[in-house]
């Protein structure tokens, strides 16, 4: 078994999700739950011992809904352990509710060229069809892949590799729902090899001390007729920051602007969009609410980032303790794609 020596050492790390659910045994119904570990994955899938040297290590049985971004900065940790002793990737599974914050919270967190994986399933083990095998086969496939480093974590599922920066959950239940809408997928996975067309500008990362509290960020989506009630609670709330997603390219109705005035005093205010795709304006309308009017009275934008990544952004710099310009300054790197 001298092959078996050359081959690259991957760690897989297993969270939960529907990749890893099935029914309790004995159950008659009552619906899937998260059951197998990282180790019951992998043997399940034979073709991945011609592929690495693999690792398992079960961090956490979850659905992905009740991770949190103290979860992502714990195993940012454990993953930086197993590339400093030599690990030449890593592959998370994790349910996909989700993936589309955490994998971007892990490209903030985890230093480094080498490449980090995320996957999941749409169909659980006990469905015809399950996707959970082949989507962990790609992820080792990538992960072991030398053409892989450089790329910051990756969210490859549906033998598509795509930026955490721009994937999206886009179908409650299609194997094809992770979309990257802006800028499209890295490359894709073919007879078993990562074939990578697109390399994204390297991300500035965040350096957080251990067990350090991760502050709450409000989302809101602004919608038809909104007057501003929700964004004057969130700081009686409690919340350290916001994330609006407003209309179009950053515009909301003209009588919410006052409450953002006033909010934007008090802590950073991040306009997005809610349309899911494409880049903020910043130099186009002029109307009351418009993107013009609303940087100019503070607020920050969030270039590319929709609001569920901007938002993971801003939680990890407020963790972090950057300042409101460092926010600002930050949030301008990711957007110019410096
Ligand atoms: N509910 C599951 C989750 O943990 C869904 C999935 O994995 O696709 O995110």
């Amino acid at each position: 078994m001298t092959a078996q020596t050359s081959l690259p050492s991957v760690t897989v790390f297993s969270l939960g999700g529907t990749i890893a659910s099935t029914n309790a045994p004995g159950s008659d119904g009552g619906g899937v739950t998260p059951r197998l570990g990282a180790r019951e994955l992998v043997a399940a899938v034979p073709q991945l011992q011609e592929t690495a040297e693999l690792e398992t290590v079960a961090f956490r049985q979850a659905a992905s809904g009740d991770l949190t971004l103290e979860d992502m900065a714990a195993l940012a940790k454990e993953i930086a352990h197993r590339f400093d002793q030599g690990t030449t990737g890593v592959v998370v599974t994790q349910g996909t509710d989700t993936i589309e914050e955490t994998s971007f919270a892990l490209d903030l967190l985890v230093s480094g060229d080498r490449p980090v994986v995320v996957t999941g399933a749409m169909r659980n083990p006990t469905l015809a069809g399950a996707d959970g095998p082949a989507n962990l086969l790609a992820a080792v496939q990538v992960a072991a892949a030398a053409g892989a480093r450089g790329l910051g974590t990756v969210v490859a599922v549906n033998d598509e590799i795509h930026a955490a920066r721009f994937v999206r959950k886009t179908h409650t239940s299609s194997p094809a729902t992770f979309r990257s809408v802006t800028a499209g997928p890295l490359g894709w996975i073919v007879e078993g090899r990562p074939r990578i067309a697109l390399r994204p500008a390297p991300l500035t990362k965040i350096s957080l001390s251990d067990a350090v509290a991760i502050p709450s960020v409000a989302l809101l989506t602004i919608s038809l007729g909104d007057d501003g009630r929700l964004v004057d609670q969130v700081e009686a709330l409690g919340y350290a920051g916001l994330v609006v997603e407003a209309f179009g390219g950053g515009h909301v109705p003209a009588q919410v602007v006052p409450s953002l005035e006033r909010l934007v005093q008090r802590m950073p205010v991040v306009l997005a969009s809610r349309t899911g795709g494409g880049q903020m304006l910043q130099e186009t309308y002029g109307f009351p609410g418009s993107e013009r009017d609303l940087l100019s009275r503070g607020l920050v934008s969030a270039g590319f980032l929709d609001g569920l990544k901007a938002r993971v952004l801003l939680s990890l710099l407020l963790a972090s303790g950057e300042s409101a310009e460092g926010v600002r300054k930050r949030f301008e790197q990711v957007s110019e794609l410096q």
